[in-house]
């Protein structure tokens, strides 16, 4: 069975689930925190701007005590009590330059004394303000904050406040404002920061758990091949073991994958009854053991052995009796080969050895000590003590010989010892 190959869905899906909510959790801040510094912004200019109207009308009052009115007979002029104030800028010029602050004195709906100029730089004397003003502020008598006026071609924050003279009449207005551009200006200063600040925090936090979701989809990715390899029948690759440092349900998950690996590893490499390799394996690693030598010119030795009559141990004591030799045969062969190369059962009562990096002589003498471990086995089975003996044929392996070729050879030497006489070494 094939894996349907779905690569990255879980990855762009974890990455998904928390990149979203975190950028939208980045707007919606960046968003109040702008509305929330606008909001503060605009009330501290309309309170300046309220400040700057009581400001002007108490320098004129202290100034100038008495009421306006117009004096004059041909061109009228302007007048807070006896002093004509038509043409002096002095007081809101100077305000302005320490402010920056427009400044206007209406006589009813008509700009007499402005701070704001024209295109060619003139004052907007004797201009109008608008109809909503007019009404808001003159008709009704009462103070106005407005977010977006527009005087002469240029956006304000403008502020009006009735003129009142002691009776009680409203003689006109008195006007404050900032250019919009500038306030806009301020409030990206202020929020710039806190913005920064904020998509700063997301993006550390964004890096945090994405590096996390790799992690975690990286590991998984890890033992889905190794997985991958096992289900094709490679039962020796093996997993990175980062992925078991882990500590959590995905290093679980690797150690269960390597647990059905071993236990697959046991079920097709391993001998039911004496718990030692089986042939398969043993012509697996026989192929290994021939490339071996090819690629690198070491020598091995290959050799056959059979139990000596057993088949009158089967007849004698019955087959569970010759079960239980085989076993005690097995783990001796096991014991003996641990550093040496590998034995597997090889059919029956029949069992392969291969010395590793090793010559004939050699290996002769290691099995003859083999031959003597087995002669003082002494299985006792039902208080009947049976001796084992058994017969090997041994062949040299070098760069270049088959397999085939020196099984043949060793097999014909272990039927050359079973002719003659049996519990023997043949080289
Ligand atoms: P030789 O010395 O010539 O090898 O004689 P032998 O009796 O050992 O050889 P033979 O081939 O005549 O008999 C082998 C016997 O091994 C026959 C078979 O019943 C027995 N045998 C094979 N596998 C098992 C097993 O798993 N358990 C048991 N109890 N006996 C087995
Ligand atoms: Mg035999
Ligand atoms: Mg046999």
């Amino acid at each position: 069975m094939k894996f349907t190959k779905k690569s990255g869905h879980l990855y762009m899906s974890l990455q998904a689930m928390h990149l979203i909510p975190l950028f939208v959790l980045g707007i919606v801040i960046t968003l109040v925190c702008y509305r929330t510094t606008a909001s503060a912004m605009h009330k501290q200019v309309a309170e300046e701007l309220q400040n700057m109207t009581d400001a002007l009308a108490l320098t004129y009052d202290l100034l100038y005590p008495g009421d306006y009115h117009l004096e004059g007979t041909e061109a009228l002029e302007l007048y807070k009590g006896d002093v004509p104030i038509t043409f002096d800028y002095s007081i809101i010029d100077r305000l302005k330059a320490d402010t920056s602050i427009e400044l206007t004195l209406f006589y009813e709906d008509t700009r007499i004394l402005t701070t704001i100029r024209d295109e060619s730089g003139n004052r907007i004397i004797g201009s109008s303000a608008s109809v909503l003003v007019t009404k808001d502020v003159l008709a009704d008598g009462h103070s106005h904050f407005y977010t977006n006026t527009t005087i002469f071609n240029q956006r304000y924050f403008s502020y009006y406040a009735p003129l009142v003279n002691s009776d009680g009449t409203i003689v006109g207005m008195l006007y404050a404002g900032r250019p919009c551009s500038d306030v806009n200006k301020a409030v990206f200063n202020a929020v710039f920061p806190a913005i920064l600040a904020t998509l700063g925090c997301v993006l550390i936090v964004i890096l945090i758990s994405s590096s996390y979701v790799h992690k975690i989809t990286s590991s998984l990715q890890k033992i889905r091949t190794f997985l991958s390899k096992v289900s094709t029948g490679n039962l020796g690759v093996e997993l990175d073991p980062a992925v078991l440092r882990r500590g959590d349900e995905i290093s679980d998950m690797g150690y269960s994958a390597i647990y059905m690996q071993s236990s697959l590893r046991t079920l097709v490499e391993q001998d039911t009854l004496t718990e030692i390799n089986n042939r398969r394996f043993a012509d697996k690693h026989l192929r290994q053991t021939q490339a071996h030598a090819d690629l690198y010119g070491s020598s091995f030795v290959i050799a056959i052995g059979d139990i000596d009559f057993f088949k009158s141990v089967n007849d004698t004591y019955g087959h569970e009796c010759g079960d239980l030799v085989l076993k005690k045969v097995a783990y001796i062969l096991k014991r003996h080969m641990t550093g040496k190369g590998f034995v597997a059962r090889w059919g029956g009562e029949e069992f392969l050895f291969v010395y590793d990096n090793i010559h004939l002589e050699e290996a002769r003498k290691q099995t003859e000590a083999l031959l003597a471990e087995i002669h003082e086995l002494e299985v006792s089975y039902e208080e009947q003590p049976i001796r084992v003996t058994m017969t090997f044929g041994l062949a040299e392996g070098e760069v270049g010989t088959r397999i085939k070729d020196l099984l043949q050879k060793a097999d014909s030497r272990l039927y050359y010892g079973k002719e003659h006489g049996r519990d023997q070494v043949v080289v």
